[in-house]
């Protein structure tokens, strides 16, 4: 059964699902960051804030090599947190743009 109501639809934030006001997807205030890179978590739901240094380094595990991370948004589905040891993390890279 679709439970959607009719007529407008409202876009969501790409990272932490948040609804928006608008029609479009979009990527949130909460979740991007212009002067950092942001790390989300889809299983905890936790949002950390990466310096360039720890951003390039977490890249680099993902065979990722990112010049600019500022404005980088990494949603990831375990972070460190809640990922067992053995197991390893999907992630994808966003960026937001001014
Ligand atoms: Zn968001
Ligand atoms: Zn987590």
């Amino acid at each position: 059964m679709d439970n959607r109501i009719a007529g407008k639809q409202f876009g969501h934030c790409v990272i932490c699902g948040s609804t928006g006001k608008g029609e479009n997807d979009f990527i949130c205030s909460d979740c991007g960051d212009p002067l950092c890179a942001t790390l989300y978590c889809t299983g905890c739901g936790r949002r950390l804030n990466l310096d360039a240094k720890s951003a390039r380094s977490f890249l680099a595990d993902y065979n990722y090599d990112v010049k600019d991370t500022c404005g980088l948004i990494i949603k990831v589905d375990r972070c460190g947190a809640c990922m067992a040891l053995d197991e390893t993390a999907n992630i994808e890279i966003y960026r937001i743009h001014f």
